[in-house]
């Protein structure tokens, strides 16, 4: 074991999907073999996992949350056929370079730019800034259902092994120390450019082409461990001096601080695979002479409408943007459609965020919406599927299931998850007890699966729960009143009541229950 040990985490408890999916293969395309697998994990039943979480220095995008979805799928799916799951997922609290794929001392740290920035005047400093963002992007992730890692390490508070993973390095001949800093020796590692296929002649030359060389390096592959740096706003005490470590070394410390040496699989956006990734092995293996990662899993790029997501191009959105009430500047959009979105495409292939899929989606959750609204969610009782109802409830969530073991195939998963409203919808006013409870269960474990049903409660940004407040409780008053006029027969101002609820967006439906209401998806 590398350095200071395995931190013991737990791993949580196995799903209770365990009980209705049958034991099955996890397959999954890797990037280091080319080729769709099945994944052995190391431990029967127990997947270990780190996937790569984001630079602090601003709000994450949705482009960001696709490639945690990924992740966070991989979470769910592993669950439902019943393994064990210990996942890893950090925050990149201290600012690395705008140009740090090699040492650049001319590059620009990022969180120091978002600190000069004009959003930057809000903090006292870049400690307050990260604070600020790590906690922002606690909300988002909650707020679009992905669960909980087991641990969210932040690299500044693992200084400590990332400065030793350095000091090994050096002491096994893989680093050297110039003025500025110390690197990583890329031919001290032979399988240097495995993963991307980046070989050592080709377009490793490519990338260093554009950035700065520090003049003392041996070669100018080689890729910065730690940078020298007395004036940086982040630094700490090392046996080089004062400084931070460079980005790559962040997650090997971390992944095998919480994980062990051998990690099952290793996930990220496909912008990682070189140079992140490729220098993540080469660092972990050369400290530890064992392989890292067996799985190796990367999320194509998020485009909106076709394009490159960005600022200038008015495309750019965050969580907030799309799911903050309007009054707070967003556009009011159900998370879980923004989810559903997220999903609509396979992990695998660019994926083209558009308002019009959007929309689509926020009119599936309405359909979801008004089948909870009848049965109810969450369920109480234990999950079970009888009769014929059941039984074809059943076979649905299987289907599912089977898609998103074949390597995360999430339209066919949600091409399954439409069919079953359908057929519940059909018959939603009809349904016996033993079929309300199979449609309860079916919610229930699509939710485990895709988390796409139900918001685990108090997930949601302060300004839109206050809203949603307000909207029932003006809601609930506008309904008495209206029963009361209906009482009393005075339909004009039933009729005035209908059209402010109507105003507020709402969709009301008398059932012999009584009158029940929706939101109806705003965009
Ligand atoms: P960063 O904060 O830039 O390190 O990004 C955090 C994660 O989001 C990494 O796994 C990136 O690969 C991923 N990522 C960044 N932009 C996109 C995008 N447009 N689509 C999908 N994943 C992305
Ligand atoms: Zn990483």
């Amino acid at each position: 074991m590398f350095a200071f040990g395995h931190r013991k985490i737990a791993g949580r408890p196995r799903s209770n999907l365990a009980r209705i999916a049958l034991e099955r293969d996890f397959k999954i395309y890797n990037t280091l073999s080319r080729s769709v697998e099945s994944i052995q994990t190391k431990q029967k039943g127990h997947l270990t996992f780190y996937s790569c979480g984001p630079t602090v220095y601003s709000y994450a995008h949705i482009g960001n949350f696709r490639s945690f979805v990924t992740a966070d799928l991989i979470l769910r799916t592993a669950r439902a056929i019943g393994w064990n799951v210990t996942y890893a997922t950090n925050i990149t609290d201290v600012g690395h370079l705008t140009q740090d794929d090699f040492s650049d001392p001319t590059g620009e740290d990022r969180m120091a730019k978002a600190l000069r920035s004009k959003e930057g005047e809000a903090f006292a400093n870049v400690w307050d800034l990260a604070r600020f963002y790590s906690n922002k992007l606690i909300e988002d992730w909650r707020i679009l259902n992905l669960v909980e890692p087991t641990v969210r390490p932040r690299a500044t508070e693992h200084m400590r092994e990332q400065i030793a993973a350095v000091q090994i390095l050096m002491d096994k001949g893989h680093a050297y120390e110039t003025s500025q800093g110390v690197y990583f020796s890329v031919t001290s590692f032979p399988s240097y450019g495995q993963l991307s296929g980046n070989t050592l002649d080709n377009e490793l030359e490519q990338t260093v082409r554009d950035v700065v060389v520090d003049s003392e390096k041996r070669d100018p592959r080689d890729f910065a461990l730690w940078k020298k740096d007395d004036k940086h706003l982040m630094q700490w005490y090392s046996p080089w001096g004062w400084g931070f470590p460079g980005w790559h070394i962040e997650c090997s410390a971390m992944a095998m601080a919480y994980l062990g040496d051998e990690i099952d699989l290793h996930a990220g956006g496909e912008d990682l695979i070189f140079p992140h990734h490729e220098c993540e092995i080469a660092q972990s293996e050369s400290l530890t002479g064992k392989p890292f990662a067996k799985y190796w899993v990367h999320t194509r790029f998020l485009q909106v409408e076709g394009e490159k997501m960005s600022k200038s191009l008015g495309n750019f959105f965050t969580v907030r943007d799309l799911v903050a009430p309007s009054s707070d500047g967003g556009k009011g959009i159900d998370p879980l459609a923004v989810r559903m979105t997220l999903l609509s495409g396979h992990y695998r292939k660019p994926f083209n965020f558009t308002i019009k899929t959007l929309k689509g989606n926020v009119k599936h959750r309405e359909r979801l919406m008004e089948i909870i609204q009848v049965v109810g969610y969450p369920i109480n009782d234990t999950r079970s599927y009888e009769g014929e109802f059941g039984t074809a409830l059943k076979s649905i969530y299987l289907r599912a299931l089977d898609a998103m073991t074949d390597d995360l195939n999430t339209p066919t998963a949600l091409a399954a998850l439409f069919g079953g409203t359908k057929m519940i919808l059909a018959k939603l006013s009809a349904l016996t007890p033993a079929e309300i409870h199979a449609t309860q269960s079916w919610l229930a474990d699509m939710n485990d699966l895709l988390g796409v049903v139900h918001v685990v409660e108090g997930a949601a940004l302060p300004a839109q729960k206050q809203e949603a407040d307000d909207l029932e409780h003006a809601v609930g008053v506008l309904l008495i009143e209206r029963q009361q006029a209906r009482t009393d027969k005075n339909w004009s101002r039933a009729d005035e009541i209908r059209q402010s609820l109507t105003a507020l967006g709402v969709e009301v439906m008398d059932t012999p229950e009584g009158a029940k209401w929706k939101k109806i998806g705003s965009l």
